[in-house]
């Protein structure tokens, strides 16, 4: 029975919202403080958090560029262009928001974001933050090593823009790879939290589940007198532990699961079916309200053809972003996930969290 409802199609999510309208106003206020509880920023302005729709939290477009070299078939225009047809699928399937955690120090490319955005139909919210520290891209720099330093650069870039441009970021994210964050991981962390508590903004941040790093970053943030409403553990499903996850969300933290792709590899654990199981018994224990679903594809590597897919683009799933509401969904109400509970996590979350809240 998992089996079969997990191979069968879904139809396209019966939720929708319009693509979201820039509120004038709101943009232009959206530089000071004590934004407005129903205000998220996206890269085509900041919008009702009424017009996010079904939202994809955890991916990354933006970085589509650094996929080019690589591209057999054609220049920036065509890349762009193909990027804007494959997403035509998302959006029938009902996604309206992707939000992008592609940092600077990762190839972010905001003016990509936003032609896409603009020609795709989809909204979509950027990150600040930062993934590596320090960056392990050649020739990147980090704008700063202090907190005080870091928080300006991020505060900069929601309130101010990105790259110039104006774009702003509506979301923090912040990597930390392994079981106990570095020195400079925890510096970024903080500089992320005073960030956050200067604009409303969120914070999503990478963790090693595995090793149950989160339980490490707690202390940080409560230090640092963070909301834990407003951030999430990102890639969770990596542990199987339903015991640390309920260590989470017992505190008001929220989980991202948005490598359960990753389970379908052979001998991968924890398995799909263990990591969807996860998500049900969190419903079922009532926190729903807790759980983000996502892929975490680099949309540009599955526009690559096969012979020069490198290690991350295999690791995303064959079906791109459309294995959330193709493969995960469907799966989940096999199991005996409720319709509320998938609108909950999929519609009611990401408009709470990414609000600009304090
Ligand atoms: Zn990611």
């Amino acid at each position: 029975m998992h089996r079969r409802a997990f191979l069968k199609g879904s139809a396209a999510l019966g939720i929708s919202a319009g693509m979201a309208q820039p509120l004038s106003g709101a943009a232009k206020s959206s530089g000071e403080r004590g934004l407005s509880n129903g205000i998220v920023q996206t890269v085509l302005g900041a919008v009702d958090v009424s017009a996010l729709g079904c939202t994809l939290p955890h991916e990354h477009i933006a970085d589509g560029p650094y996929f080019l070299d690589k591209w057999p078939n054609g220049d920036r225009a065509a890349f762009t262009a193909q990027t804007i047809k494959s997403l035509g699928p998302a959006r029938a399937a009902g996604i309206r928001t992707i939000v992008d955690l592609t940092t600077y120090d990762v190839g972010r490319d905001i003016r990509f974001l936003e032609q896409v955005s603009r020609k795709s139909g989809i909204n979509m919210i950027a990150a600040t933050g930062q993934r590596f520290f320090p960056p392990q891209y050649p020739g990147v720099s980090m704008p700063s090593r202090t907190i005080d330093g870091l928080c300006q650069f991020f505060k900069g870039e929601i309130e101010d823009g990105i790259d110039g441009t104006g774009i702003k970021a509506g979301v923090i994210k912040i990597g930390i790879v392994a079981k106990e964050p570095t020195d400079l991981e925890s510096t970024g962390l903080r500089a992320a939290v005073r960030a956050s508590r200067a604009t409303g903004a969120a914070i999503r941040i990478h963790t090693h589940a595995v090793d149950r790093a989160a339980d490490n970053l707690v202390a940080i943030l409560d230090e640092e007198g963070m909301n834990p409403g407003k951030v999430s553990f990102d890639h969770s499903d990596d542990s199987g532990e339903l015991e640390y996850f309920l260590g989470l969300v017992r505190r008001g933290y929220s989980l991202g699961m948005d490598h359960v792709h990753r389970g379908i590899r052979p001998n991968a654990r924890p398995s799909f079916e263990r990591r969807a199981e996860c998500i049900r018994r969190l419903i079922d224990a009532g926190f729903a309200e807790r759980l983000f679903i996502s892929q975490d594809v680099e949309f540009g590597g599955t526009l690559l053809p096969d012979a020069v897919k490198d290690f991350r683009s295999r690791l995303d799933p064959v079906e791109g972003v459309l294995f959330t509401t193709r493969r995960l969904i469907p799966y989940l109400r096999g199991i005996g996930v409720s319709e509320q509970a998938i609108r909950t996590i999929t519609v009611e979350n990401p408009r709470r969290f990414f609000g600009l809240t304090m």
